[in-house]
């Protein structure tokens, strides 16, 4: 079986050498990402394996079918980037990897609540450069603060718990609430409820219709002011423009995102020596109180060795026609 990889970078390549098993299934790599431009590539292949910002919509799906390929396998949980009904609609089997080191996702999120707060990474420059006063640098204590958290499955369990562990007040906003949670102290509220009372809100709910931009003028009028928002989720759930208005009144004091609503041009490449083809991220870079990393909430060594040996077990069972446990319906 042959396996056309989409979106890989070096690291990516040498962990499916690592840990691939049957030599029968033969992958080659691309660096590009798989749209409708670079979906002619497939042919000859009968599988293909995405991440996050391949772009595979019905117009992708539609030569995928063309060129024979019956799976499409995710190395990630989110699957908003798939058009699921068009691949079904083509006998196309979609897979994913649901679950793989939600710590490394909670804790990244973390990392850019303490960033944002003590702001090591200014003083890290500061201190390169000579200058050792404090001046602007002063945070708050986490301890009695409260946070908000919008998704409370995997990843946005394992933040409440870390969370709480800093003594913050942790209030929770999820469609399926967890007794678990509940009873280790995590209190659910309405969405409205978790806006209002929030000092930190962190998003951990997958990209829906109905989560598309949960943050925007509206929400954001009923958030305190100075409120910190962290995105590890997916970029869409923020307006982009309506964020950037709320830096810029001062209502968002702290802004920290791992995901952005147009990342797919920009993230995971070095553009260091051309022109940054959006104004909205370098309006976000602008702002002295936002923190913006590529997408690498999941990339830790613990991930990726889960995300790689998922991945490869989805292809096999498929290519066995075993059933197929991580199949999205
Ligand atoms: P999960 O399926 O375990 O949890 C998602 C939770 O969101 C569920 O409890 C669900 O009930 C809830 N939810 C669904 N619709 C909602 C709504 N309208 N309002 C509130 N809550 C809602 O998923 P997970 O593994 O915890 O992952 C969460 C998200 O994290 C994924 O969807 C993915 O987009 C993102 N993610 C990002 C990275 C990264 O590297 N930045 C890595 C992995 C996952």
């Amino acid at each position: 079986m042959k396996i056309a990889v989409f979106s890989t970078k070096t690291y990516d390549q040498e962990y499916f050498e690592r840990y691939k098993t049957n030599t029968d299934t033969e992958f080659v790599y691309f660096e590009t990402a798989l749209n409708h431009h670079t979906a002619n590539l497939t042919s000859g292949f009968e599988g293909v394996c995405v991440f996050v910002n391949d772009k595979v919509d019905e117009d992708t799906i539609q030569v995928l079918a063309q060129n024979g390929i019956k799976l499409i396998a995710l190395r990630c949980a989110g699957f908003n980037n798939v058009d699921i009904k068009a691949a079904k609609e083509r006998q196309i089997k979609v897979v994913r990897v649901p679950a793989y080191s939600p710590e490394a996702v909670a804790e990244h999120a973390v990392a850019l609540i303490l960033t944002l707060n003590r702001k090591t990474h200014k003083a890290y420059n500061r201190i390169r450069e000579g200058n050792f006063s404090l001046n602007r640098l002063i945070g708050f204590n986490l301890h009695g603060k409260t946070v908000g958290v919008i998704g409370t499955g995997k990843i946005g369990a394992t933040f409440c718990n870390i969370m709480k562990g800093f003594g913050c007040k942790v209030m929770a906003y999820d469609k399926y609430e967890s007794d678990e949670l509940k009873s280790s102290g995590i209190e659910y509220k309405a969405l409205e409820e978790v806006f209002k009372e929030a000092d930190i809100i962190s998003l951990h709910c997958p990209l829906t219709p109905e989560t598309k931009h949960i943050i925007n003028t509206r929400s954001l009028s009923l958030m305190k002011d100075g409120i910190m928002i962290i995105n590890t989720s997916r970029g869409a759930l923020i307006n982009t423009a309506d964020i950037i208005e709320g830096l810029s009144s001062r209502k968002v004091g702290y802004l920290g995102i791992d995901v952005y609503e147009q990342e797919e041009t920009i993230f995971y490449k070095d553009l260091s020596e051309s022109i940054i083809p959006d104004d909205l991220i370098l309006r976000l870079i602008s702002f002295p109180n936002v923190l913006i990393t590529s997408h690498q909430a999941y990339f830790t060594k613990e991930a990726m060795e889960q995300i790689t040996k998922t991945t490869l077990t989805n292809i096999e069972d498929f290519k066995e026609g075993k059933h197929l446990k991580n199949e999205i319906l």
